[in-house]
């Protein structure tokens, strides 16, 4: 972690990060979908993050951070702690930027999301019975080893980076009237606050967490952070802690609601059947809660972010069986 305050990323360094990652990342699509607008009463607009090459929108934010880092930081290499999308989205922009690049996950890895990050060239160390201890241990290596440490969210070109989901749904839309976004440790919502408040004014943003890991929403709520217990199924939102600097952009946000994993189930089958799409469960969290609140929203304009399809063997079985 940082002990240094971090500067909020503005509209302009978004639009810079449009620019490093175009190369290497085409436009995702936003689609509707008649019969779900039917069922929500409202136009609605699908933001697929879950076409992403790494399953994730995540990786809008490791390929600017990467791209920034001068020669020599990115030669010495970069280090990370993560076990999920975050880890995934790092291997994979050191593997294109040829930066070595290290991942640290707490004991008794899931074997399928080691062979994910190793098969983009990073090497895994395993190391501590939490993420709190696999953090800490990061630490220490990259003090060790003059690796540069990656936060997970307390980072200004990772919030940039994920800032161009935004950019480009704003230019196909913007008349938006709300945009529901999914939140663990905050990137994706703060990102959203810059550049709506930038080029969508008007657009409310709402975010949109589990409430059986509630601590980005109730630190959020308290003006402080605070740790609660992460016991949620949706491993995207499973973060226990808040991170001050997207915590800090948020306060401009305008809703946080809280969702039980079973309304972000159904919203999980209903996205299958009626937008023919995958969405892990952190990535049908938006849809729950905008289902949530179809009330308030009807006749309106309303996207919502399908932020990721990496949905595990248990996680696919549970959604296959319900449909
Ligand atoms: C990380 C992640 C989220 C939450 O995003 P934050 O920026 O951490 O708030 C949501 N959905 C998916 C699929 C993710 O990987």
């Amino acid at each position: 972690m940082h002990t240094t305050k971090q500067v909020s990323p503005s509209i302009t360094d978004v639009l810079s990060a449009a620019l490093l990652i175009a190369p290497h990342l085409p436009e995702t699509p936003m689609w509707s979908y008649p019969v779900l607008d039917d069922r929500l009463g409202m136009e609605t607009f699908v933001k697929h993050e879950n076409v992403q090459p790494t399953g994730a929108f995540k990786v809008r934010g490791g390929l600017n951070l990467l791209s920034r880092l001068p020669e020599g930081r990115r030669t010495a290499g970069v280090l990370t702690y993560s076990t999920g999308n975050h880890a995934q989205s790092i291997a994979y922009a050191a593997r294109i930027s040829g930066t070595p690049c290290v991942i640290v996950m707490p004991e008794n890895p899931n074997p399928a999301k080691v062979a994910a990050v190793e098969a983009l060239g990073a090497t895994v160390e395993v190391k501590g019975a939490t993420m709190v201890e696999a953090g800490e241990y990061a630490r220490l290596l990259a003090g060790k080893d003059g690796l540069r440490l990656i936060s997970p969210a307390d980072e200004p070109d990772l919030i940039a980076g994920v800032g161009t989901l935004y950019l480009e749904m704003f230019r196909r839309r913007p008349d938006l009237d709300a945009v529901f976004v999914p939140v663990g440790s905050g990137t994706s919502a703060a990102a959203a606050c810059v550049v709506a408040r930038a080029i969508a004014p008007r657009c409310r943003v709402i975010g949109v967490q589990s409430s059986l890991a509630p601590a980005a929403h109730d630190s959020w709520r308290a003006g402080a952070p605070v740790r609660r217990p992460v016991e949620t199924a949706a491993e995207g939102l499973a973060t226990g802690t808040a991170f001050a600097l997207p915590q800090e952009i948020m306060r401009g946000m305008d809703d946080f609601l809280l969702v039980t994993d079973e309304e972000i189930r159904a919203a999980q089958g209903l996205l299958l059947k009626e937008a023919h799409t995958l969405g892990e469960l952190a990535g049908a969290a938006a849809l729950a809660g905008l289902i949530a609140r179809k009330e308030e929203f009807a006749g309106r304009k309303v996207a919502i972010v399908c932020s990721g399809a990496n949905a595990g063997p248990s996680e696919l079985h549970h959604l296959l069986r319900g449909a």
